[in-house]
């Protein structure tokens, strides 16, 4: 009995070798037909015997190549032809494609057995890559996806890749990277003038410098690393001392997953992040003996580890046996990643003793991406090297438009129908590279995507580069809105959600619609309208952005607000560790009002009661204090009473009072209590005032689906146990996963809400 059926497949099915899968799967079943690209995805029609054909359907979803997503498949059947071959047929000319370009892939097992197979053409060759690996997104300059449009046209093939290229059950056919010695890009070792050095093999003396002790920048996928031994305090401070960057933790990259095992916690969803083909940093509690130079992450419990994910950072774990190597961004701090070997010898020659260069130009940067997990999932930090420009899906098509983000871990979001392509991590705007870059990002996302957004939609701080960039777009519609709002409108974006919800919005600033500045946000929110519906009480912020470098001075803007001057007769480390004088000083300040705008913001919170109880005074990084409050608490289990917060309802919006926080916080400090117990009961305290607040806006609202966003939201601690207390009240808790719930995620929300605002719903 013989059957034939027609398949429609519509997702991420171009570019990502599913025509050799669907080639060879047909091949194996003995089936005929054909197998296209079409303008909305791929088209197969298969006949042959019924049990064939039943099983070809049944093994294509689950076996499609790595890359491939599937959003659609529909399936008929249509009258035998009695064709004998399968065949993959040419993509019809004329029809407009839709070629969806791919992520950067981490090298595959098939490569990296030629690659280290001494019979293989290709044996130790540093850019080998197939149709399920290698580089995509960095190396393109335009669509449609082919190879004189990426920065690999620039090396002909040689008659045996070409070949490859040209055999539909290679699995090379129509690998646009495809390279070998013989035709392809070559490595080369340069000194920090730029000079090629001579060596025999640049790996391998890469590598024999680094176990020296030596700074090595290293071209990857998406722009330089600096790399260093992680198992040598002195290499490790050296790179810290030269990159300025005095405290922040860098991640590592071992060389498997037993050495990770050896110096972190792992967990079966861990290691299928470490292991995904996205390769991303995954940020793991780190062991007790972890075995590395403390310098890597200190005063923290996690660490970042990944695992190689292109040919050369095989070779080099191949050439020396590092227990891990540093792996952090080639920049100065803050500074967007370096990608040009001319760039990197001008701004890493000074941070690097040598250079690792290729001939393969990045046309586009694009960071490691940063992942943790926590209740559970897999959630981003940095969405960015293997996951752009994957779409988000979205529940309803919206309109073109362009939304650029915030000011600080920008990234873009350009919506395209039922998906929303949000842009690699661009950094933080306020430098003068980054904003380049934003430029550079906006023009390539419209290009790839062919759209041309008429609505762009900003942040409502003026001051924010974004913001005038937006505003400056003098063709385009420009829909400005609320920080907060983009948080928790993000959040239902990629939940689904379409509904009214309770959004709790964390995070450390942003603009509000009275012009302070928000932070610690409770609001009744749509996708078109918000309403703040409760939020903390609001503070001074002594010297504007200097409170958010020295936390020291939230700490005693609230001890005033809340005790006058008073707290100046506690014995307070604080008040010995800043001096009297300069306390006075700030005192006097926020009496006059002084340069010290108001601010309801998570995130001084949390700076004022790490520097309250003595963990921190003064930050090298942002969030610093937040974050080392969170890893005071050593025993998460212990049961430790919260400390009361009082909610006032007796105006709208509601305030979240924490003076009875800060008495009971000074006793404890009085009572000399220690560090690990105050910080719990701080953050047990925020739990149970944000559960009392959902509990009565649902009495208020009818609404029980909680959102959670913003950046305080990274703290695992206070992120888990909410989620928790609030399921224990049979609340329905959306929070995010595939796009960061700190700003890099805002411009997603931005454009949900700029879609609904341009198109009001009935
Ligand atoms: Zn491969
Ligand atoms: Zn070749
Ligand atoms: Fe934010």
């Amino acid at each position: 009995m013989q059957r034939r059926v027609a398949i429609q497949i519509s997702g991420i099915v171009q570019g990502v070798g599913f025509r050799p899968f669907v080639y060879r799967l047909a091949r194996e079943n003995h089936l005929a037909g054909y197998v296209t690209n079409t303008a909305d995805g791929v088209t197969i029609e298969a006949e042959g015997d019924l049990a064939a054909v039943h099983a070809f359907l049944a093994r294509l979803p689950v076996e499609i190549p790595s890359l491939a997503r599937i959003t659609r498949c529909t399936v008929r059947d249509i009258p035998c032809t009695n064709d004998t071959e399968f065949q993959i047929v040419a993509s019809r000319p004329g029809g407009r494609m839709r070629v969806l370009i791919s992520p950067d892939v981490a090298t595959c097992p098939d490569c990296l057995r030629e690659m280290f197979d001494p019979r293989d053409r290709r044996y130790r060759y540093p850019f080998i890559n197939c149709t399920n690996c290698g580089p995509r997104f960095t190396i393109v300059r335009d669509i449609p996806y082919d190879r004189p449009r990426t920065s690999m046209g620039a090396f002909p093939m040689c008659p045996d890749c070409q070949a490859e290229y040209d055999d539909p059950a290679d699995r090379r056919f129509h690998a646009q990277p495809n390279a070998c010695w013989k035709c392809g890009p070559q490595v080369e070792l340069w000194d920090r003038e730029g000079r090629r050095m001579d060596v025999q093999d640049p790996i391998q003396e890469a590598a024999a410098r680094l176990s020296a002790g030596e700074i090595v920048a290293i071209k990857g996928l998406g722009g330089f690393h600096l790399a260093a031994d992680a198992a040598s305090d002195q290499a490790v401070e050296r790179l810290r001392a030269r990159k300025r960057r005095w405290e922040k933790p860098f991640a590592v990259m071992a060389p498997d997953l037993e050495t990770i095992a050896a110096c972190c916690e792992l967990d079966e969803p861990a290691r299928e992040q470490l292991r995904s083909v996205t390769r991303p940093i995954v940020v793991l509690p780190k062991r007790e003996a972890h075995r590395l130079a403390e310098s890597v992450a200190p005063s923290n419990r996690s660490l970042g580890v990944f695992l190689p994910y292109t040919p050369v950072h095989h070779l080099l774990f191949a050439a020396a046996a590092f227990r891990a190597l540093v792996m952090t961004s080639g920049n100065l701090s803050e500074e967007p990643i370096a990608i040009a070997n001319d760039e990197a010898v001008d701004r890493l020659g000074s941070l690097a003793d040598c250079l690792l260069v290729h001939n393969r130009d990045i046309l586009l940067r694009c960071d490691d991406s940063v992942v943790r997990i926590s209740d559970g999932k897999p959630r981003q930090l940095r969405r960015s090297r293997g996951f752009v420009p994957v779409p988000v899906f979205l529940k309803e098509p919206a309109p073109a438009i362009l939304a650029v983000g915030g000011e600080l871990k920008n990234t873009i979001c350009i919506t395209k129908g039922t998906e929303a392509y949000l842009s690699q991590h661009i950094g933080d705007l306020e430098n003068l590279e980054a904003f380049r870059f934003f430029g550079e990002a906006c023009a390539h996302l419209r290009r790839i995507l062919e759209v041309d957004p008429q609505i762009v939609a900003h942040d409502l701080h003026p001051e924010y580069l974004s913001t005038r960039w937006a505003l400056a777009q003098r063709s385009c519609r420009s829909i400005g809105v609320q920080h907060h709002h983009a948080h928790i409108a993000s959040v239902m974006a990629e939940n689904h959600v379409d509904s009214p919800v309770i959004g709790f919005a964390l995070d450390g600033t942003g603009y509000g619609t009275d012009q302070t500045i928000w932070g610690g946000e409770v609001l009744i929110a749509g996708y078109a309208h918000f309403e703040r519906a409760a939020h903390l009480a609001c503070i001074p912020m002594p010297g504007g952005e200097a409170a958010v470098r020295e936390p020291w001075r939230m700490a005693v803007a609230y001890l005033a607000r809340h005790f006058g001057r008073e707290f100046l007769e506690r014995r307070l480390q604080l008040v010995e560790e800043i001096g009297r004088g300069r306390i006075e000083t700030l005192l006097r300040m926020i009496e006059r009002g002084a340069n010290s705008p108001l601010t309801s913001s998570c995130g001084r919170l949390f700076d004022a009661v790490a520097a309250v109880i003595g963990i921190r005074s003064h930050v090298s990084y942002e969030a610093q204090a937040a974050i080392e409050l969170e890893m005071a608490i050593s025993d998460p289990d212990r049961e430790v009473p919260p400390y009361p917060l009082r909610l006032l309802r007796d105006r709208e919006p509601w305030i979240i009072d924490t003076r009875p926080l800060f008495e009971l916080l000074l006793d404890d400090v009085d009572a000399g209590a220690a560090q690990s117990v105050l910080s719990q009961r701080f953050h047990n305290g925020l739990i149970e005032i944000l559960v009392q607040v959902a509990v009565l806006l649902r009495e208020k609202h009818r609404l029980d689906r909680v959102c959670l966003s913003g950046g305080t939201f990274q703290n695992v601690y206070l992120f888990e146990r909410l989620i928790r207390r609030l399921r224990d009240r049979s609340f329905e808790v959306f929070t995010h996963a595939e796009v960061p719930a700190g700003d890099g995620g805002l411009s997603l929300g931005q454009a949900l809400v700029a879609a609904h605002r341009a198109v009001p719903s009935p």
